[in-house]
């Protein structure tokens, strides 16, 4: 990677993607009258797309950009780059249908093979794409997740349901239950990508231009005008890719995306502890909302983001939270230390689905892709270059997902509102999780516990039946001697008594775990035996304890062969 100057990596400010950024060129302002086919205004990576795709089909391209390429939040995101939309797949079915929504899907599926294949096919530098994402559930709810794979599979999504057992061996946190698991997902250096598609778009004669903001439009005629500080530009086609920065230029536009902030941490070198706990390399989501995205960067740190705000705050008044969500996620890491601290504003649409499409003749928008802008910004790019390029009319398909007044001051304060309350919910409903799942594990314990018990029950059991029926074949025995005297021989008896030894061994060494009671308690009406596991096989063990008895008393007056009965028989 080239070399990278301070002042390079200030204008970017003070996050990880500043401190790791790859060298990029000087691009000067537009200080002069020009005319091109096409105007982007805004070199996030929305504008940046389509500025490589109209210019590759041989259009003349200019880009007009107010502060730097990437600045904004293509260039401080979190770097996910994921299958899908903002929007819930169920709202999506419901509003628009299984078919509209599988090609939508498959729109968004063929932006992420975009900024895949443009890695590859660029080698761009820095960028450091990681496979996978997990999505990761705090409650457990493995039958509605297993429910969602299954429709995300019929949207065509290569989707696999992970158990909660490989998912804590991947990210051992109590917390977590089950998660969706998206091989074809990846993360980047976003801030790197940036550069790397505006190198792009210039190799295929793209022109940007750095401060320089769009100050005015006229989009009445064939030709657009573009006013600028210092020059004035003439296109027959304008994309408006400037996100929540467009601002003044189009305020009716701007008024359809609310702004949303979210806040990114990077921590200091975790070392191998970080590897010892996480051992999942890709993209970690565990929240549906803004809170707890995370993933490795450089090595053996951490990156997590969280938080949201409709407004933009100092990002030191989230770092106490995000270290506190990280400790309560992972306790195991210890104490982390934040080395990067920053945030970002994305712009949402009240659907949370993208604005893509022709407003006016020659005037497109390319905006609104809210938290989930890596594939849909190429997406968006490329359907509107065909459309400007090749008059395709594929970005149609976004129709019912038309410009809706984001409700201004009072729609963010709703949205904060409802952002403040349902983390209460959410964590509630993981403290329920746990709680259910502890209560399923103690039942288990004793569900086994029990289980031994019987059997140990029925071991006992067994051997005083088995007890019993040698002791009645020794009494038949005897008794044939005593019928008939001197007829039983001497071999038999003397193995006779050497197996009622070893079991009267047996025996006692079971009597000998019994707690000893004072004469005349009944054993099975006491606490001791209750105490006993299996205390209902105590009496077994108290007719044992009897036979011995009886055994050692035979012992010493052994049974007489001379069949003259008394002694030789055997006490009841
Ligand atoms: C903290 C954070 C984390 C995120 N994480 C993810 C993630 O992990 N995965 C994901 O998919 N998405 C993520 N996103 C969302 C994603 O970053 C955005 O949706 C996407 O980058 C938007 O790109 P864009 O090109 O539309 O706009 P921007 O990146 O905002 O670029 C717009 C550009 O237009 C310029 N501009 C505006 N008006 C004018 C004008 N009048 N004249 C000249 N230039 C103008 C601006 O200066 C700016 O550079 C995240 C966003 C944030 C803030």
């Amino acid at each position: 990677m080239q070399h990278v100057t301070m002042s390079q990596s200030a204008a970017y400010g003070t996050n990880w993607y500043a401190a790791t950024m790859a060298a990029r060129p000087e691009r000067t302002r537009l200080t002069f009258d020009l005319d091109a086919d096409v105007c982007v205004i805004g070199a996030g990576l929305a504008g940046l797309t389509a500025a490589r795709e109209i210019a590759q089909a041989g259009w003349s391209v200019v880009v007009l950009e107010g502060n730097r390429v990437g600045w904004a939040a293509s260039g401080r995101n979190t770097g996910f780059v994921l299958p899908g939309y903002g929007e819930d797949i169920g709202r999506m079915i419901e509003r628009i249908g299984l078919d509209h929504a599988r090609e939508l899907w498959a729109l968004a599926d063929r932006g992420l093979d975009y900024v895949r294949k443009t890695i590859a096919d660029t080698g761009m530098p820095g960028v450091e794409p990681v496979p996978g994402w997990l999505q990761v559930s705090k409650t457990d709810n493995g039958g509605e997740l297993s429910a969602r794979a299954d429709l995300l599979r019929k949207l065509g999504v290569d989707v696999d349901l992970w158990p909660v057992s490989r998912v804590r061996e991947s990210l051992p946190s109590r917390d977590y239950f089950n998660a969706l698991h998206f091989p074809r997902a990846f993360h980047i250096h976003p801030l790197n990508y940036a550069f790397g598609l505006a190198r792009a778009a210039e190799d295929a004669g793209a022109r940007i231009f750095e401060d320089t903001p769009a100050l005015a439009l006229d989009p009445a005629g064939v030709r657009k005008r573009i006013t600028t500080p210092s020059a004035r530009l003439r296109a027959s086609h304008v994309v408006l890719a400037g996100n929540i920065h467009l601002g003044s230029l189009m305020p009716q536009l701007a008024s359809t995306l609310m702004p949303l902030s979210s806040y990114v941490m990077v921590t200091e070198p975790l070392g191998a502890r970080l590897h010892e706990t996480l051992r999942f390399y890709g993209a970690v989501s565990d929240t549906e909302r803004a809170d707890n995205h995370y993933r490795i960067v450089g090595g053996d740190r951490l990156m997590w983001a969280g938080r949201l705000t409709a407004w933009q705050a100092n990002p030191r008044l989230f770092a106490r939270g995000l270290i506190g969500d990280i400790k309560r996620t992972f306790p195991q890491l210890g104490d982390v230390a934040i080395a990067h601290l920053w945030s970002g504003t994305l712009g949402r649409s009240i659907h949370r689905m993208p604005q893509i499409g022709e407003l006016n003749r020659g005037v497109w928008v390319a905006s609104g892709f809210g938290g989930h802008g890596l594939n849909t910004t190429a997406m968006a790019g490329e359907l509107v270059a065909r459309g400007i390029v090749d008059g395709d009319q594929t970005w149609r398909l976004f129709a019912p997902y038309e410009l809706v007044w984001a409700g201004g001051l009072l729609g963010r304060a709703a949205m904060q509102a409802f952002y403040w309350g349902s983390r209460p919910v959410a964590k509630i409903a993981t403290g329920l999780a746990r709680y259910r799942e502890y209560a399923r594990a103690e039942k288990k314990v004793k569900l086994a516990k029990r289980d031994a018990e019987r059997e140990r029950a029925r071991e006992l059991a067994q051997m005083a039946a088995q007890r019993e029926a040698k002791e009645k074949e020794y009494e038949l025995t005897d008794a044939a001697q005593n019928i008939a005297p001197g007829g039983a021989q001497e071999g038999t008896q003397d193995r006779a008594h050497a197996e009622v030894r070893q079991e009267t061994q047996q025996d006692a060494q079971v009597i000998e775990r019994m707690p000893v009671l004072p004469d005349g308690v009944n054993y099975s009406a006491t606490p001791e035996a209750a105490s006993i596991p299996g205390h209902d096989t105590v009496k077994a063990k108290i007719r044992q304890a009897k036979l011995m008895g009886k055994i050692r008393n035979r012992k010493k007056n052994p049974p007489s062969t001379t069949g003259q009965g008394g002694q030789g028989s055997r006490e009841r």
